[in-house]
């Protein structure tokens, strides 16, 4: 099985079905994350369900 994808945005949880969103290994733990399209514009705060790392 591949790892699971990204399905919301990591940051507003919105569905990522919307074209523009932007999907992204985690920098320190490599699990896939997604954002969406308002959330990349604003460059919204994340953090990783996995590891909890925070980044911009
Ligand atoms: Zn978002
Ligand atoms: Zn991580």
């Amino acid at each position: 099985m591949p790892k699971a994808e990204a399905k919301n945005c990591v940051s507003c949880g919105v569905n990522l079905i919307e074209r523009g969103y932007a999907r992204f290994p985690c920098p320190k733990c490599g699990n896939e994350l997604g954002r969406c399209v308002s959330c990349r514009h604003q460059s919204n705060q994340y953090k990783c369900a996995n590891c909890s790392f925070e980044g911009p």
